[in-house]
């Protein structure tokens, strides 16, 4: 079924993107816990991300798997985590979020306002950590 995140993969709504290939699409999280907060999806359409095919299911760590490494050295942290929801978007989804403790992962904390400046600045960081990274 056709989700708000469809349309971001269509182009139809803006998003500040990290990373895509032909499976796959990373982007900023319109309402962060955290600066680096970065929404990674499959372009299948599938709500529960334990619904996805075996091979689609193993490859979006696969492609998360820079992002994460390139999200924990621009936003300090103790590691960047990893949280899979979905209560909200009927897209599967992964959060990756720079961690400071297990606070960090209380999805019912405060999100955070960025302005399209502070957003176009983390989207720089990770872009410049990925391509330095290949
Ligand atoms: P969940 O479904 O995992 O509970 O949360 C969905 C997440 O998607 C939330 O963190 C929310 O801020 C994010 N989100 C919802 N709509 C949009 C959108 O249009 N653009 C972006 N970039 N993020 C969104």
């Amino acid at each position: 079924m056709a989700s708000i995140f469809s349309k971001i993969i269509a182009g139809i709504i803006p998003a500040y993107k990290i990373a895509e290939d032909a499976d796959f699409l990373a982007f900023l999280d319109i309402n962060p816990l955290a600066k680096g907060h970065t929404l990674v999806i499959p372009k299948m359409e599938v709500d529960k991300a334990f619904d996805l095919p075996k091979d689609v299911l193993a490859k979006w760590l696969v492609f998360a798997q820079p992002i994460a490494h390139a999200i924990e050295p621009e936003f300090p942290c103790n590691r960047c985590g990893i949280s899979v929801v979905g209560l909200e978007v009927p897209h599967a989804h992964m959060h990756l979020i720079p961690l400071q403790d297990i606070g960090s992962m209380n999805f019912s904390r405060p999100k955070l306002t960025l302005s399209s400046e502070e957003f176009l600045e983390v989207q720089t960081k990770l872009l410049g950590a990925l391509e330095r990274s290949k």
